[in-house]
């Protein structure tokens, strides 16, 4: 967060984050995202991208790190510049902490996200209603519940020993997000019989290498050698999965915070909080 200033390319950025993660010994678990304004998410730079932030730009950066399949999902928003946004900074974020304290083992999902989204409307906002927490298994980084950001009345109870990713999503827009553009993000699905021997290979790399999370275009074309019409080719044969970017539907601005935690009995442990200096 603290190196997004404007004039810096979003490649930097990410780079430097991917870099530090793999340094501190995990794995990525998804591409670093960098969803700016009214993308809410699903957006990782391409390959050489030269695309850089802008004053007054409002980010989201949304990170995964994870050790042998075990993953930690964390994102804030800040402004580059400006502070035109911080009521709406604050109550995604607000949201967040709210939720936190709430949850312990035996409430249900519709009241939390009831939490989530009293949080954000009475600040005068609107959560975005069709994006969700989630919880987390071992390489999987979506499980079996999602985490609504608003009360969907869903009377399923969270259990002791869950994972969970929070992340509240606050908009000044309608509080919906429509699919955009190609993300540069994907994910392996299966093979496919009578894929080219070249392409058969490539697909056999990233189902070894990544185990069904998320990679980057940037990833594939530094460590399998393949190129972006490979990609395309995979997406288009259904070897692999191609994200479309989100976006506010209405163009309004978006911000987002997310904690990955661990539900107790009577409470919770926040797994991805800072723990010290780095
Ligand atoms: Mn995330
Ligand atoms: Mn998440």
């Amino acid at each position: 967060m603290k190196i997004i200033e404007e004039g810096v390319k979003y490649i930097e950025v990410v780079e430097a984050v991917e870099e530090l993660i793999r340094r501190r010994g995990a794995e990525l678990a998804f591409p670093v995202n960098v969803a700016v304004n009214s993308i809410a998410a699903h957006y990782t730079p391409a390959p050489g991208e030269k695309k850089r932030f802008q004053h007054g730009d409002l980010v989201k950066l949304d990170v995964g790190a994870h050790i042998d399949g075990c993953i930690g999902d964390t994102a804030a928003t800040v402004e580059v510049g400006t502070s035109s946004w911080s009521g709406l900074v604050e109550a995604s974020r607000q949201a967040l902490y709210r939720a936190i304290s709430f949850i312990k083992a035996g409430v249900s999902l519709g009241e939390l996200g009831g939490v989530v989204e009293r949080v954000i409307r009475s600040s005068g906002f609107q959560p975005i209603v069709n994006l969700t927490g989630h919880s987390i298994d071992v390489y999987k980084l979506h499980g079996g519940y999602s985490i609504p950001n608003y009360n969907n009345h869903n009377p399923l109870r969270v259990k002791e020993g869950l994972i969970l990713a929070i992340e509240p999503f606050a908009t000044n827009g309608g509080g919906t997000v429509a699919s955009g553009g190609n993300s540069n993000i994907y994910r392996y699905l299966k093979t496919k019989i009578g894929l080219k021997p070249e392409l058969q290979q490539m697909a056999r790399s990233v189902e070894r290498l990544r185990r069904g999370l998320p990679f980057s275009s940037r990833w594939f074309v530094k460590e399998i050698k393949g190129s972006v019409r490979d990609l395309r080719r995979m997406v288009s044969r259904g070897v692999l999965y191609s994200y479309p970017i989100l976006v506010e539907e209405k163009g309004g601005m978006v911000s987002q915070w997310e904690h990955t935690i661990y539900v107790k009995e009577n409470g919770v442990e926040v797994l991805t909080e800072r723990t010290g200096a780095d």
